[in-house]
């Protein structure tokens, strides 16, 4: 008797190793039909970002050239997912559908109703519908205190993980999937019209690869040249000391599973302390990110409202003109101007420069941090409702194991400290390149010949100062005072 199809239905886990709902249809034996369905309204108030619709699309073609590469091919749907799987169970006769899990409120939601709806509308027939662990190391409710209850301090979550089995090694990618006798129908890539309209992306095709090959590439760069010096240079944001698979891992075109055990062999291959010490900071990053889908999936209204329910009352201002200077990158602070700037650019800033941004947008300017997460959520391509609500919600000083709201950045030393020579300035805020490194954090402060021996005509070429720091972090302290009486 031959074994019915089943349905894969690829989301956030755009690869074919390391799949294991992927792998689990190709053991079951029958034909596999890959698909991917294109559902923007299932995502609740996070609909993909501009940004992340353009990453999306290049991942989407990349996953349907390896599925080529594998005999088979990607449907391609839009609509309600229930609907459209249904429709491909009847079209297909398939009797199997897989999926790796999500974590966020709106796909985990879903997931149920999807779940019960394919089951209850298979009529006769038993449906084996079937969902797996993929894109987290440790799944949300695997961890937690001695009390049952989720963590919200990070270190004793990170020991918890480590307590736990170690993550299973990676699957290999499947050699060949079965074809199904008919395909059912598809839509091509284009038709879904994913990615945004005018083009815009030029900075982001030139920064990066889309696609499993493309995360690859950066992660063994990174096992070659980054790991080793990770632990006391991935704050440097003048240097590339990080391994930028940010959005790899939010696609899922790499598992953290690859990640991780891909680290710990190059641990295992090498002597070097630096490798060692810069392998175990760069696996605590990897835990942050545990970290940050553990509370999103316990604190499911984060994403909009404060963890800690005080800070709900925080006199914040309404400052439409600033807010437009943060995003523009005209700040007057070259600090926060090249992280705005290179986010524009190539759709990703650098994690030290992201917490430099955010506290000037939250402390300085006392703008919500709703409205940062927001524009963080349109123009970064790693765009993730877990990660980007914890980096603001610690910057704001009101989300888990948060920094202290008093504790205010201040741009000036921060651009000292870890842009010590300016270059990273220099780059993405070219008008202010020829400053020598002493003034170029602070241009406002440098004697009149300097600037104009490096043209630069404050208030003309580079914007002054839009507020005062230390001004701006003394009304800052007096509006959190507020919150405490
Ligand atoms: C305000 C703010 C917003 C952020 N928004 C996002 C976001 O939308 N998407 C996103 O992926 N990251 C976000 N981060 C976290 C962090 O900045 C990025 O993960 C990191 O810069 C990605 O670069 P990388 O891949 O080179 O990181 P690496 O240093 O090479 O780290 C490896 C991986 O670990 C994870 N990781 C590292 N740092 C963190 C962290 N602090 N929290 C959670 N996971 C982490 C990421 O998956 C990262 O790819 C945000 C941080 C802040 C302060």
């Amino acid at each position: 008797m031959s074994i019915s199809p089943t349905i894969v239905w690829f989301r956030q886990d755009l690869r074919l190793d390391d799949n294991p709902a992927l792998d689990e249809a190709v053991r079951r034996g029958g034909a596999v039909i890959p698909t991917y369905i294109w559902a923007p309204d299932a995502e609740g108030d996070w609909p993909p970002g501009a940004a992340g619709r353009w990453w999306l699309h290049q991942s989407l073609a990349s996953l349907e050239k390896g599925l080529r590469g594998l005999g088979s091919r990607l449907v391609i749907r839009r609509g309600d997912p229930l609907d459209v799987l249904r429709d491909l169970v009847g079209q297909a006769g398939a009797e199997a559908v897989y999926w790796n899990r999500r974590y966020e409120p709106a796909a985990d939601g879903h997931d149920e109703r999807i779940k019960a709806g394919l089951s209850e509308g298979s009529g006769g027939t038993a449906l084996d519908v079937r969902t797996f662990k993929s894109s987290l190391l440790f799944e949300p409710d695997e961890v937690c205190t001695k009390q049952w209850k989720p963590y919200q301090v990070y270190t004793p979550f990170r020991k918890a993980c480590l307590a736990l089995p170690s993550p299973p090694e990676p699957i290999e990618a499947p050699a060949r999937l079965k074809r199904p006798r008919r395909w059912p129908e598809s839509l091509a890539l284009d038709d879904l019209e994913v990615e945004p309209q005018p083009d815009w992306a030029a900075g982001m095709r030139e920064e990066w690869t889309p696609g499993g090959a493309g995360a690859r590439e950066r992660l063994d760069e990174f096992l070659r040249e980054g790991v080793v010096g990770y632990a006391t240079g991935r704050d440097r944001p003048d240097r590339i000391g990080t391994s930028r698979l940010s959005p790899h891992l939010h696609f899922g075109e790499i598992s953290p599973r690859q990640v991780w055990h891909a680290v710990k062999h190059r641990v295992s291959s090498s002597r070097n302390r630096a490798v060692r010490q810069g392998a175990e900071v760069f696996l605590s990053q990897l835990i942050w990110r545990e970290f940050a889908h553990h509370l999103l999936h316990h604190f499911p209204h984060t994403p909009a409202e404060p963890l800690r329910a005080k800070y709900a009352a925080f006199p914040w201002i309404d400052d439409e003109s600033g807010l437009r200077a943060w995003q523009r990158g005209r700040t007057g602070y070259p600090i926060v101007d090249a992280g705005m700037r290179e986010l524009w650019a190539i759709g990703w800033m650098h994690n030290r420069v992201r917490m430099i941004v955010a506290s000037f947008l939250v402390k300085d300017l006392l703008i919500p941090w709703q409205q940062g997460v927001r524009w963080f959520w349109d123009t970064l391509v790693d765009a993730d409702l877990a990660n980007n609500t914890l980096g603001w919600q610690w910057t704001a000083g009101c989300g888990a194991d948060a920094a202290p709201y008093f504790r205010v950045f201040n741009p000036v030393s921060q651009g000292q400290r870890f842009d010590p020579k300016g270059e990273y300035v220099a780059r993405w805020v070219p008008e202010l390149g020829k400053l020598p490194p002493k003034w170029i954090h602070r241009p406002w402060e440098a004697p009149p010949s300097v600037l104009a021996g490096a043209g630069v005509a404050l208030g003309k070429t580079y914007p002054a100062p839009i507020i005062d720091h230390d001004e701006a972090r003394r009304r800052a302290l007096a509006a959190l005072a507020t919150l405490k009486g």
